[in-house]
């Protein structure tokens, strides 16, 4: 027996999908907050665009462009005291996986004007305020990565603690989700790597999940093998646009594996690193711990784990005879061949990282992401995880 969920959103994607968000927007409210990064939208002429489509069909809409990669609590509170303040009744999340989930934290503090931080949800708390809905959010996503524009989750660091949890609510899932090609094959290489990887890793991850599906399966296998094929020629030549649809895709098809099969130890061992060196991408610290993981898992795994990485394996062109330890073990030698590819392939000590930190990280670890543990093969202990870390220094 299985459930699986499926939400309603409005799914737009293609060449100038952006301007259909002004339509859309009116479906759902008369005043929007406009969430976006610092720079990038602004730069590429992408955040005028939306901005006037808006003001052309009479929408108010404010603009709050201050979320940085990794985005913190401090972003969250500032903006939701604006939203508040100018009494808006809609959010767009305008960018990469940070502007959205700043978007959706945003949607979820307007709707609990009691609550004085958006740190008041957090799973780590002894007693987490409970979500219980959120005003509608839009998402314009502008990274082929996280995902987010199709996931009821976000996720906020607080810097005081170094702590960076995840947490959901359905209220938030958006209830439109635009994925424009032209903003999405702007980013430059490095970006296009390392949300590239991230794609993977939901899918990665999704599959061999005790919360995977013959669903879930589907998309996440096929999601492997675009990513396979298709995120080195975005590297190499962000102008080949079949490739730039086809990672955009793939970001589509993780997305609904996370929400429906959900992550396990390698976001888990992520977290911490960004959380304590947010300079560090998302994206960049799943590379660096996900081969080890993935070797951990097929150590401890069982018989659906090992068949699971073999059909991984043979999705990224390695050659499964048996369907034993040996041929799954080929699936983390491809994600290693794809790391070199995209250079991604690194170390910790490469980003500065102090090697004392590491024993803190795990903690960290062990305190905010449990919750994944559970769904992947093997249940570590903080020496495990600090291990893992080792391994990768
Ligand atoms: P970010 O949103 O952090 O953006 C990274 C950088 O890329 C920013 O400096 C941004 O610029 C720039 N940028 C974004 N898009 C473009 C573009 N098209 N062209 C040029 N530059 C661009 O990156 P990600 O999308 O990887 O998001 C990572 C975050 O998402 C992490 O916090 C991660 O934990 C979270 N996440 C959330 C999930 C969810 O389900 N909610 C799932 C997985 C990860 P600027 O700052 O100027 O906008
Ligand atoms: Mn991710």
């Amino acid at each position: 027996m299985f459930q699986y969920q499926v939400p309603k959103i409005n799914l737009i994607f293609g060449y100038g999908a952006l301007e259909k968000l002004p339509y859309e927007v009116k479906k759902l409210g008369k005043k929007a907050m406009i969430v976006t990064g610092k720079n990038s939208m602004k730069k590429l002429g992408f955040l005028d665009k939306a901005m006037k489509g808006l003001k052309n069909n009479n929408i108010d809409v404010v603009h709050y462009g201050e979320v940085e990669p990794n985005p913190t609590v401090i972003t969250v509170d500032k903006g939701a005291q604006i939203a508040i303040q100018k009494k808006c009744d809609v959010i767009i999340g305008f960018g990469g996986g940070s502007s959205i989930d700043v978007a959706k934290a945003i949607a979820i503090m307007i709707a609990h004007p009691e609550a004085k931080s958006i740190w008041e949800f957090s799973p780590t708390n002894k007693k987490p305020k409970m979500i219980s809905s959120a005003i509608p959010v839009i998402a314009v996503n502008s990274t082929s990565g996280t995902g987010s524009h199709l996931t009821p989750y976000y996720v906020i660091t607080n810097s005081d603690t170094n702590q960076k949890p995840g947490n959901g609510h359905n209220s938030i899932f958006p209830k439109v989700s635009i994925v424009d090609l032209d903003v999405v094959s702007k980013m430059p290489p490095g970006l296009t790597a390392e949300s590239g990887f991230d794609v993977m890793a939901h899918v990665m991850e999704g599959l061999i999940s005790s919360n995977s599906t013959p669903f879930s399966d589907v998309y996440a296998l096929e999601a492997i093998r675009l990513v396979w094929d298709y995120l080195p020629i975005a590297y190499n030549d962000g102008k080949q646009m079949e490739a730039r649809e086809k990672m955009a895709l793939a970001d589509c098809l993780a997305g609904w594996v996370l929400t429906t099969a959900d992550s396990e130890l390698p976001h888990a061992l992520a977290h911490p690193i960004t959380g304590f060196y947010p300079e560090i991408s998302h994206g960049m610290s799943l590379a660096i711990i996900m081969p080890s993981i993935i070797r951990l898992n097929i150590e401890h795994g069982s018989d659906r784990i090992i068949k699971k990485y073999c059909l991984a394996a043979e999705r990224m062109g390695g050659k499964c005879n048996s369907s034993g330890e040996k041929d799954a073990l080929k699936a983390a030698d491809k994600i290693e061949e794809l790391l070199k590819n995209i250079n991604l392939n690194k170390k910790l000590k490469e980003f500065n990282i102090k090697e004392e930190n590491l024993s803190q990280m795990a903690k960290s670890c062990m305190e905010t992401m449990f919750e994944d543990f559970k769904r992947g093969p093997v249940q570590p202990s903080i020496k495990d995880i600090y291990n893992i870390y080792k391994e990768n220094y």
